[in-house]
């Protein structure tokens, strides 16, 4: 029997405000996991939902994934709370649309500072506390764009074949401190991120080889599994969680 088990252990997702990282999150303090959830622009109101959850699980943390300083603060506070960090989810991702020839350099460097830069920061700074345990585990969200390239979203796509590289890279370096290093490729998933480009949903819906599609449940479950220690001994991966064939 395979035992799904992410009772007490500690999991760390940037951008779990809204949107996948929030449902990561929901699902895991259900699941009995003790949970960061740390967000950057949401207003507080938005993180309701975490409240009634005992205070014991959960940490809510703001702190721009970009910000070395604020990053570090944020590992500070988990350490006092709860002692390690056994798993991170480098979730926390944005978009900023054009075409290539009407980018803007600044659309570039954002998306690329926070979708990149921002994963390179969080996981260099917990991957010390993991290097400390000798074990962990950091599941980058990268994107099936990051491998098919993506229209008007040259900077969008180049980040994530950037985070597919930063996850073969650090599992290379980490494995001998026992730490699993993975990224996932999610489908279409409706979220904030691209509520307005509704388009997008069909699109993703007509390429799919199933009648329905709708990724974000079988996602988590597997973000479930790879968190439980049924999940021990594959490193520098990168799942595709989703039923395209052509992107
Ligand atoms: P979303 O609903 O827009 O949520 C994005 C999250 O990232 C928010 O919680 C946001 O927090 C956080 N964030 C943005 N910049 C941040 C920063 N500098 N510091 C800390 N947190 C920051 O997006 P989503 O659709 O759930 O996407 C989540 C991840 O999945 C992203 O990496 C995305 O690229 C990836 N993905 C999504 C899809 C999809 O179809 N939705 C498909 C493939 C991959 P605040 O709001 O508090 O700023």
């Amino acid at each position: 029997m395979v035992i799904i088990d992410v009772v007490n252990k500690t999991i760390v997702i940037t951008g779990s405000s809204k949107g996948i990282g929030r449902e990561i999150a929901l699902k895991l303090l259900n699941e009995g996991a003790n949970v960061i959830v740390n967000y950057y622009k949401s207003d507080p109101s938005t993180l309701n939902v975490f409240k009634g959850f005992p205070c014991h699980k959960l940490l809510l943390c703001k702190a721009d994934i970009t910000n070395e300083e604020e990053v570090l603060e944020m590992c500070n506070k988990i350490s006092k709370k709860f002692g390690s960090i056994d798993v991170l989810i480098n979730n926390a991702g944005i978009i900023s649309d054009s075409p290539i020839l009407e980018m803007t350099n600044d659309q570039w460097r954002s998306v690329l500072e926070t979708n990149l830069t921002g994963m390179f920061i969080c996981s260099k700074i917990v991957a010390k506390y993991m290097v400390n345990n000798q074990q962990g585990k950091i599941i980058n969200i990268a994107s099936l764009k990051g491998q098919s390239g993506s229209e008007n979203q040259a900077n969008y796509s180049t980040s994530k074949g950037g985070v597919i590289s930063l996850t073969k890279s650090m599992a290379i370096e980490l494995g001998k401190y026992n730490i699993l290093v993975n990224a996932l490729c999610p489908g279409f998933i409706s979220t904030d991120m691209n509520k307005n480009i509704e388009f997008k949903s069909y699109a993703a819906q007509k390429a799919s080889v199933l009648k329905y599609h709708d990724s974000l449940y079988d996602l988590i479950n597997f973000v479930i599994f790879m968190v439980s220690d049924s999940f021990s001994s594959i490193s520098g991966q990168v799942f595709n969680l989703d039923s395209r064939i052509k992107v």
